[in-house]
C-alpha cells in the first residue's frame, strides 16, 4: 500500500487552497510551518522495575485565532510529521466551524495495549509534565484522540493542577463530568459525523431510509456514528476494525456489534454478519462510506475501486491528495475531515466555555448547539463549493485558510 507522509499531504491540501484564494505568499509561507514543535523524552518506570523511555510530541501549528487546541494520540506510528499534519488540520478544523482556537496536536509513540493501567498513568503524567510549559486553558488545551480517553484527560488535568497548586478544569477537554467535563462530549465526533451525513444526503436528494452505509474503523468515532446513523434509519451494511470486518446486506445492528466487540475485542466473528476484509469493505457498493480510523486508508492503490457515492471522513487525513483527485474525477461527494469530524472539537469548545464560566449546560443544550454549528458550517462550505465550482475539501480548506489569513492580516506581523 502506498504510504503517504501525512505532513506532505497536509501541505499539498494547503497549497491547493492557497492557490484557489490567491493567498498572500508571505502568509502562505507562515502557514506552511508549525509555530512550534516540542519533542520530549518520557521515561517511565515499568511494573517490572525497568525504565522505558518513550518519545512524545506536542505541536502548535497556528494560534492566531486563539489558544492552540487538539488531541493527544497514543500509537506506535506516531511521528513528528504526523503530529505536525494533525496540528495543521486542527487549525483548519477550528476555523471552518468558526470556533476561536488555533491548531495543536500531541502524541506518544507507544502501543498502550501493551501497558498496564498503572504504567499508562505514569506515562501520561510524565508526558503531561514534559509538555507542561506549553499547555494551559489560555494557551493550549489537549483532548482525547486515538487510544486516549476520559481517564487519560483526568490524569493530565490532575498533573497540571498539582503543579500549578489549584484545580484547573479548563486545561483539557473530553474529561469526566465529575471534574468539569461536558454532557455530550463522548459521542460528539460521531454525532457531528451523523449530521454531516444527513446534510450530504439532503444535497443529493436522498432519504435516510433508502441508504446503505459502511464504516471503516469501529472505534470511538466509527461505532458511535454507526449507532446514530442506524437510529436515524440508515442501513449499516458493513463495519470493520484492525482485526477484520463484517457484512450484512440487510443491515447490521450496531449495538449488538458493540456488545460482541466488548466481549471478543473485535467486530470480527459477529454472528449477525459475514466476514469481510478491510480492503473489501472499502470497495463495497454503498451510498455512504465513513472512514473512521487512521490516515491514508484511501490512496491511489484503492481509490479507483471505491464504489461509494458519498464519503464522510470521520478520521483525520484518511484520503491522500492523489486519491482525492481520482475520486473527484469520478464525482464522489467527499465531506472532508476538517468539516466532517469537527463535532468533537466543537463540543470541546463548549466544555472549555463551561469550565471557564463554571456554569454547566444540559445535554440537550449541547446537542442543539452542536447541530446548529455542524449544519451551518456544512451550508457555508457547500455554498462556497457551489459558487466557486470547488470540491467540498477545496471549499472547506479555502474557507478555513482565509479565516486564519484574515486574522493574521489584522493582527499584523510582530515586531
Ligand atoms: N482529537 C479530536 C480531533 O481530532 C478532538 C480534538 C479536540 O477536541 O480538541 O478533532
Amino acid at each position: 500500500m502506498e504510504t503517504m507522509n501525512p505532513w506532505e499531504a497536509a501541505l499539498e491540501f494547503l497549497d491547493e487552497a492557497a492557490e484557489l484564494i490567491s493567498l498572500d505568499p508571505g502568509i502562505h509561507a507562515i502557514l506552511r510551518k508549525p509555530k512550534r514543535s516540542l519533542e520530549v523524552a518520557v521515561p517511565v518506570k515499568m511494573d517490572s522495575g525497568e525504565i522505558t523511555v518513550f518519545s512524545g510530541y506536542r505541536v502548535h501549528h497556528d494560534v492566531t485565532r486563539g489558544p492552540a487546541k487538539g488531541g493527544i494520540r497514543y500509537h506506535p506510528h506516531v511521528s513528528l510529521d504526523e503530529t505536525k499534519a494533525l496540528a495543521m488540520w486542527m487549525t483548519w478544523k477550528c476555523a471552518v466551524v468558526n470556533i476561536p482556537y488555533g491548531g495543536a496536536k500531541g502524541g506518544v509513540i507507544v502501543d498502550p495495549k501493551q501497558l498496564s493501567t498503572r504504567e499508562l498513568e505514569r506515562m501520561t503524567r510524565r508526558y503531561a509534565s514534559e509538555i507542561l510549559p506549553l499547555i494551559g486553558p489560555e494557551k493550549d488545551i489537549p483532548a482525547p484522540d486515538v487510544n486516549t480517553d476520559e481517564q487519560v484527560m483526568a490524569w493530565i488535568m490532575d498533573t497540571y493542577s498539582m503543579n500549578i497548586g489549584y484545580s484547573v478544569p479548563g486545561v483539557v477537554t473530553g474529561k469526566p463530568r465529575s471534574i468539569g467535563g461536558s454532557h455530550g462530549r463522548g459521542g460528539a465526533t460521531s454525532r457531528g459525523v451523523m449530521y454531516q451525513v444527513l446534510s450530504a444526503l439532503k444535497t443529493r436528494g436522498l432519504g435516510v431510509d433508502e441508504i446503505s452505509v459502511s464504516v471503516q474503523g469501529f472505534g470511538k468515532v466509527g461505532s458511535g456514528a454507526a449507532r446514530m446513523l442506524h437510529d436515524e434509519g440508515c442501513r449499516i451494511q458493513a463495519v470493520s476494525d484492525v482485526m477484520g470486518g463484517i457484512y450484512n446486506e440487510r443491515g447490521l445492528d450496531p449495538e449488538a456489534v458493540e456488545v460482541h466487540k466488548r466481549e471478543a475485542g473485535t467486530v470480527a466473528g459477529f454472528a449477525g454478519g459475514d466476514p469481510i476484509t478491510n480492503e473489501e469493505l472499502m470497495e463495497l457498493e454503498v451510498d455512504v462510506l465513513v472512514p473512521a480510523a487512521l490516515e491514508g486508508v484511501i490512496n491511489e492503490s484503492n481509490a479507483d475501486q471505491i464504489n461509494a457515492r458519498i464519503i464522510v471522513e470521520g478520521a483525520n487525513g484518511p484520503t491522500t491528495p492523489k486519491a482525492d483527485r481520482m475520486l473527484n474525477e469520478r464525482d464522489v461527494f467527499i465531506v472532508p475531515d476538517i468539516l466532517a469530524n469537527a463535532g468533537g472539537v466543537t463540543v470541546s469548545y463548549f466544555e472549555w466555555v463551561q469550565d471557564i464560566q463554571a456554569y454547566f449546560w444540559t445535554g440537550d443544550e449541547v446537542n442543539q448547539k452542536l447541530r446548529q454549528i455542524m449544519e451551518g458550517s456544512f451550508l457555508d462550505v457547500f455554498g462556497l463549493s457551489q459558487t466557486k465550482g470547488w470540491t467540498m475539501r477545496q471549499a472547506a480548506t479555502a474557507l478555513a485558510v482565509e479565516r486564519v489569513a484574515e486574522a493574521q492580516r489584522v493582527r499584523g506581523l510582530y515586531p
